[in-house]
């Protein structure tokens, strides 16, 4: 039987419209919740998250506020944009656009921010109050993946869960959230041996590589929940390119018992749960 396959855009469309009531019902208290973007030079990437962040940020009815900053912008003035987000009470959330030009610190830039306003999740209190379970602000895409992975599975109480990948932005806070679920979590990386024998022992997959379809169907154990994470763009063969997951997606659905696809998928929920944390942060902040 061919997998379910979950539906990220409308799961963010839904968790969208329940954060524009909580805008609502805080607007009726005289509270406007605002997110600021800081944004260092033009990567093209970039620019579109940005603009797309903005888009929805307004939409949910909340204030928008946008740092354009020349990729030649030193240390100390971004630190001083960033010290300023931290002193504005309009303010709620910060998000500094990765990556950021060789001459800035990036983990300097992101310390610096009020880990009250680090909506993105990555202030290193944040990691440790995430890691130990004790509340912090979870990082969007993990925090997006439980949400679909909880759609399929209410109660994920004792399964294998194998995650490939352990960066600080999904693999990592993935483990965090899985572990809290009391899954029985592997991570893997470039130095694991034998990754398929690994994959074949998970309940619930979470593929994030960035390789294009380098988990292929039969390292998939029947009935497992896959979540697909990476975001890869490849030839489509007619000149244009398409995007890909990191899960070989037509052998997984059929052996899957359900899966997030790419495009639409985990890529939706990102930006749905940047607003979440915005206004959570909004509420906790200011009461
Ligand atoms: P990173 O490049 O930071 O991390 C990739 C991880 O994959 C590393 O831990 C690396 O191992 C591991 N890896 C690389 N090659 C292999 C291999 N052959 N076998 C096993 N493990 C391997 O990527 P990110 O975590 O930032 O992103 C991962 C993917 O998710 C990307 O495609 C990215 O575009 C996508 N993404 C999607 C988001 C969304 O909104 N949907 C948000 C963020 C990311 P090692 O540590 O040993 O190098």
């Amino acid at each position: 039987m061919a997998a379910q396959i979950i539906d990220g855009k409308a799961a963010a469309a839904a968790l969208r419209k329940i954060v524009a009531r909580d805008v609502a019902i805080l607007a009726a208290r005289g509270l406007k919740p605002g997110l600021a973007v800081v944004l260092v030079g033009n990567d093209p990437a970039s620019e579109v998250y940005v603009r797309s962040k903005a888009k929805q940020t307004l939409e949910a009815g909340m204030a928008s506020f946008e740092c354009r900053l020349p990729a030649d912008v030193t240390q100390a003035e971004l630190l001083a944009i960033v010290a300023g987000l931290n002193g504005d009470d309009a303010v709620d959330g910060i998000l500094v656009q990765l990556p950021l030009p060789p001459q800035i610190d990036a983990d300097k830039v992101l310390r610096a921010i009020d880990p009250a306003k680090d909506v993105d999740g990555f202030h290193p209190i944040n990691v440790g109050l995430v890691a130990t379970g004790t509340g912090g602000i979870v990082p969007c895409t993990p925090f997006g993946s439980m949400i679909l992975l909880k759609s399929v599975r209410a109660d994920l109480s004792g399964l294998n869960a194998v995650i490939v990948g352990r960066s600080n932005i999904v693999g990592k806070p993935m483990c965090q959230l899985l572990l809290k679920e009391n899954c029985t979590v592997t991570v893997a990386h470039s130095k694991s041996r034998d990754l398929p024998a690994l994959v074949r022992t998970a309940d619930i997959l979470v593929a994030a590589v960035g390789r294009p379809a380098m988990i292929r169907g039969d390292w998939i154990k029947p009935g497992a929940v896959v979540i697909d994470v990476g975001i890869n763009r490849v030839a489509d063969g007619a000149g244009k390119t398409r995007l890909v997951g990191d899960v070989a997606f037509a052998e997984a659905l059929d052996i899957a018992g359900a899966i997030t696809p790419v495009p639409g998928g985990v890529g939706p929920m990102t930006i749905a749960c940047l607003l979440r944390n915005s206004v959570d942060a909004a509420v906790a902040r200011r009461g």
